[in-house]
């Protein structure tokens, strides 16, 4: 499964290749970026940075190409580069997931059956929502005229690493759909997968000048974006204090809209009452909490147990903590390898001292923690409880394998936990009465409610978060067009 990532990766290493800018690879003019493999701690390779001179260049190749019109007056003509982009994807998947897996530790064949999927799926579905685009006409006593969506011009996109190409493509498929020009910028900790995006962009016959991807820090290429002039809408993905910044940089250059995907404290209820088989839901906890080893936006960092039943609780607790103890934690590369790395030392360092200070504090973990390997940056799939809420993890979002098992007989009690939150990305319920669900379902307050089943949702659902976990728009769902799009009239006077 290496060879072909092997090569995508030699490739990608080539001194020319660190931006894609114009419809070719280029060498960064910026500072050398060492890219550093959370796997086993080793360099995988540099590549340079794009300078801000990069970013202006590609700016107005953006504006330019845009201008030009073609590209944003074909929607039949998007569609089918889109769909012929989402089988080069599909073809490319083992160089996709290879390239995540050693640069962000992302597990291999999740990434080939779920990310690359998910951009594959979510090329064709807005190539076909595109296909469909249609404008309002309206009739007044003395003129007539129609209202239809524009794009919106250039949009620059600023991507997280938990999810590489998945978040590009939640990006990339309705801008380009909608007509725009795009900069890209991936995180600096998983920059290939974009690259390796890019020239499939270019053989599937996007436009030069139409999609640049641009390597480079936050605090380099990032702000630059937030404040150019030329960047008409910025999406992002990312922590919260950088989405503020980006609200700021608007304010302070040309009010570019801005789009924030933030961060998350997402709960697991079991509704005990309504709950038949705690090892099944346990398993999927297991994925809820622990998948992607918890660096998940919508990660289930909070199990809550609703129920009277010391015996039910004490047969959940036994089910979840031997779930986490039979995941395989390991090579991310190595089929069957269910856990891998943390992205970073600094993840790492930052969840072990948040851990140590609730246990410090009175909290316990539950489970017998796994091996990790001593290279890397590691941590284990950890159930803990009694976390005072006076803890950075009694209040903060741990972003790692790690997960808190409380317990109420309240109801009522569980929903504040939810909506009582800055956060208000996602969450999850087992309840298998259909009554209580609605009940449920009335009352918390969440972007995305899955029931049953730890989801987010397919790319027709739109994905975002309420209070401080997003704001504005959405990805996914044809609601994600709009963040791409302006409204406009045409107004014709007499009849
Ligand atoms: P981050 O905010 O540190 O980085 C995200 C991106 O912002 C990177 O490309 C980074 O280079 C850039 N950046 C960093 N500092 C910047 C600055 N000063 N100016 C401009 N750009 C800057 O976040 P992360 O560590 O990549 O991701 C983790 C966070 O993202 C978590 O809080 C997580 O919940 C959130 N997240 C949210 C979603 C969602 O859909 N809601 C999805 C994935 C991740």
């Amino acid at each position: 499964m290496t060879d072909t990532g092997a090569q995508a990766l030699a490739a990608l290493l080539d001194p020319d290749h660190g931006v894609f800018t114009t419809g070719g690879f280029a060498t960064g003019q910026g500072p050398g970026l060492d890219l550093v493999s959370p796997i086993d701690g080793e360099l995988i390779g540099t590549v340079r940075e794009a300078s801000g001179h990069q970013l202006d260049s590609a700016v107005a190749s953006a504006r330019r190409t845009f201008s030009e019109g073609s590209w944003s007056a074909d929607g039949a003509h998007r569609a089918k580069v889109l769909r012929r982009l989402a089988d080069l994807v599909v073809d490319n998947a083992e160089q996709i997931a290879y390239l995540d897996a050693i640069e962000a530790g992302k597990v291999f064949t999740d990434s080939v059956a779920e990310d690359v999927e998910d951009v594959a799926s979510n090329l064709r579905f807005f190539a076909d929502l595109i296909s469909r685009d249609d404008g309002r006409y309206l009739q007044g006593p003395e003129g007539w005229g129609w209202v239809r969506k524009i794009p919106v011009g250039v949009v620059g996109a600023v991507l997280p690493w938990n999810y590489p190409i998945a978040m590009l493509g939640w990006k990339v498929a309705p801008a380009l759909a909608a007509g725009n020009a795009m900069i890209i910028k991936p995180s600096e900790d998983s920059t290939l997968s974009a690259l390796h995006f890019a020239g499939l962009a270019q053989q599937a016959g996007v436009p030069d000048g139409i999609l640049h991807v641009l390597t480079g820090t936050g605090p380099n290429i990032g702000e630059a974006m937030g404040l150019h002039a030329g960047i008409d809408v910025l999406t992002f993905t990312g922590s919260g204090p950088v989405g503020r910044s980006f609200l700021e940089s608007s304010a302070k250059s040309n009010l570019k809209k801005v789009s924030l995907e933030l961060g998350g404290r997402a709960v697991y209820i079991v509704d005990a009452e309504h709950a038949t088989d705690f090892a099944a839901i346990a398993a999927d906890i297991a994925g809820a909490a622990f998948g992607t080893s918890g660096q998940n936006c919508t990660a289930s960092s909070r199990v809550i147990f609703v129920g009277d039943d010391d015996a039910d609780f004490q047969q959940f607790r036994e089910a979840l903590v031997a779930v986490t103890e039979g995941l395989t934690v390991g090579d991310p590369l190595v089929e069957g390898t269910d856990i891998g790395p943390v992205i970073n030392k600094k993840a790492r360092d930052r969840i072990s001292a948040w851990v140590d200070e609730a246990v410090g504090k009175g909290a316990s973990i539950i489970n017998t923690t796994a091996e990790v390997p001593s290279a890397g940056t590691w941590f284990p799939p950890t159930v803990i409880d009694g976390v005072p809420e006076d803890s950075e993890l009694g209040r903060g979002e741990i972003f790692g394998p790690l997960t808190q098992l409380l317990r109420t007989s309240s109801r009522d009690e569980a929903v504040s936990a939810i909506n009582d939150e800055a956060y208000g990305l996602a969450s999850t319920v087992w309840c298998e009465d259909l009554g209580t669900t609605k009940w449920w379902s009335n009352r918390i307050r969440v972007g995305t409610l899955a029931v049953n089943g730890y989801s987010e949702g397919t790319v027709a659902t739109p994905f975002g978060g309420l209070r401080q976990s997003g704001f504005w728009g959405r990805d996914n769902g044809p609601e994600a067009l709009e963040t791409y799009q302006e409204t406009m009239t045409v107004w014709i006077a007499g009849n």
